[in-house]
């Protein structure tokens, strides 16, 4: 007998179930094939709109159970697709009939409280970053939802509430330990393999699988002050210009969104907002509770609230409170975003007018105050080159039926080609949907300038594009 696998080349490839058999004593983690009981569970990405039935998943217990993934996966020439969180909405971590290494086992945090560093495991969640190092008045840049990996927003940038003050959770990265194409454990730090570090911090998944993080981390909480206010959507254009005017005068410890929206019906959300179509603010102050609410009242005079929870909260509970707008595996996805120089009146006018027309009430229109430290990085010192926005505009995509794929798909796309005549030519990666586009969308507008230089670092660490389910650079010829 053998297990028909999909291969790197396209074709299928048998492997036999000695070789299988052999696989399953050295890895310490978990070998599933569809038919175990675990693989359902396993094999389940974020977005319910990508299809993923890999033929064979690696559940990584550590690194070296990587190394054996990768060298099974080398020498049999097998597809492969890695998971960290599993929250990609292009789909990137999914893989149809070829090998899944997934590395949720892998989710350490250990922190070391006087350096100010935490080693993140490659399979951690954002979640389980925030609960350890707040356990030392700590916290290490990363996203807003709390069941989002780790590895993946960082290698793709990673933007959260504290980005205005210590900028993406890339620019926090100060080593990172990962299994090359060819097997061999690498650490990348700015003293060893430098351009692996440099194309790590932004150029996403395409140089092995990361199996820790060293971040550096700051002071903050337990408590700051955060601002969620609920306006109506039909004032979008008085309280965008007002947002605007704010955050372009904003201090960099005030990071700040704007989210049109309907909301749901949800007994944890003031009754004034149920199914209301809403334009939210949410603001985060990087700082003192206290000067921090001081700092964000500003958010809360923007117009007439149909409700205001805005509060002193633990950091924590902050860093969850949107969880429940995303939950996993339940709604199609597809996200497009562009980076703004700045917030003009008519880009205003056009997202006011894009977010009433949402054909799903699950779709958002979301407006990022953008800057602060991100911009204080040079576009070449890192892979993540875009240092010169102020804002970014994020049309999200959700929806529950496939049978309205098209629709939303087709609303997006005419959003995120509108709003882009007002951006910098720029997107954010890890904002990226894929339905029926190749897995590079994107890739040469997002790195710029810095392009070249990844395919040559690429060409360098995996010159047979091994690593291709990601936001794929071409290796340079060589
Ligand atoms: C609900 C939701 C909320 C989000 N919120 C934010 C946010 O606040 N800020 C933000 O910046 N982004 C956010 N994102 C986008 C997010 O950054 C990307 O989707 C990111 O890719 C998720 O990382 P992951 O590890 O969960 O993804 P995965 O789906 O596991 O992987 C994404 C990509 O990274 C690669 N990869 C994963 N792990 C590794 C590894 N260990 N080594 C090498 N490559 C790896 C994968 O192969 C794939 O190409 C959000 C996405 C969702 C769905």
């Amino acid at each position: 007998m053998a297990t028909v696998l999909s291969t790197i080349a396209g074709s299928e490839t048998n492997v036999s179930d000695e070789a299988l058999e052999e696989l399953r004593t050295a890895i310490r983690g978990n070998v599933l094939t569809p038919g175990d009981e675990a693989y359902e569970r396993v094999r389940a990405p974020y977005n319910a709109m990508q299809i993923d039935q890999p033929g064979l998943i690696v559940q990584c217990a550590g690194t070296a159970d990587v190394v054996d993934a990768v060298n099974f996966a080398r020498s049999n020439g097998l597809e492969v697709a890695v998971r960290g969180g599993g929250h990609s909405v292009a789909g990137l971590s999914s893989s149809n009939g070829g090998m899944l290494i997934d590395l949720s086992l892998m989710n350490g945090v250990f922190v070391d409280a006087e350096a100010r560093l935490a080693r993140v495991q490659g399979g951690a969640l954002w979640g389980d970053v925030d609960r350890e190092t707040q356990l030392h008045g700590l916290a290490a840049p990363g996203g807003i939802v709390s069941d989002t990996g780790v590895a993946g927003l960082t290698l793709g940038g990673g933007e959260g509430w504290l980005r205005r003050k210590y900028g993406l959770s890339c620019d926090n990265l100060v080593a990172a330990e990962v299994v090359g194409a060819d097997g061999q454990v690498r650490v990348a730090s700015a003293d060893s393999s430098p351009d692996l570090f440099w194309a790590l911090r932004g150029g996403g998944g395409n140089f092995g699988v990361v199996t820790s993080f060293t971040f550096q981390l700051h002071p903050l909480g337990p408590i700051v002050a955060f601002a969620g206010i609920f306006y109506p959507l039909a004032d979008a254009v008085t309280i965008l210009r007002k947002f605007r005017d704010f955050g372009d005068s904003a201090p960099e410890e005030v990071s700040a969104v704007a989210i049109g929206v309907t909301m749901p019906a949800d007994p944890s959300l003031p009754p004034e907002v149920h199914d209301q179509h809403c334009l939210v603010i949410g603001g985060v102050y990087a700082g003192g509770a206290d000067e921090g609410m001081t700092a964000l009242q500003p958010l809360r005079e923007l117009g007439t609230p149909l409700a205001d929870i805005s509060q002193p909260m633990p950091y924590t509970v902050v860093q969850s409170a949107f969880d429940g707008f995303f939950p996993r595996q339940q709604w199609q996805s597809y996200w497009k975003s562009t980076f703004l120089k700045e917030l003009s009146d008519d880009a205003i006018d056009l997202i006011a007018e894009k977010a009433r027309e949402r054909p799903s009430p699950l779709s958002m229109m979301v407006t990022f105050l953008w800057g602060g430290a991100i911009n204080k990085v040079g576009s070449e010192d890192t892979a993540f080159t875009e240092r010169s926005a102020s804002w970014m505009a994020s049309v999200d995509g959700n929806w529950a039926d496939p049978s309205e794929n098209d629709d939303n798909v087709g609303w997006v796309r005419d959003t995120w080609s509108a709003i882009s005549t007002f951006g910098t030519g720029s997107v954010y990666l890890n904002f990226t949907g894929i339905s029926d586009e190749e897995t590079d969308v994107g890739v040469d507008s997002a790195h710029g300038k810095n392009l070249r230089r990844l395919s040559e670092v690429k060409a360098k660490y995996d010159p047979d594009n091994f690593f291709r389910l990601n936001n794929n650079i071409t290796p340079a010829d060589s």
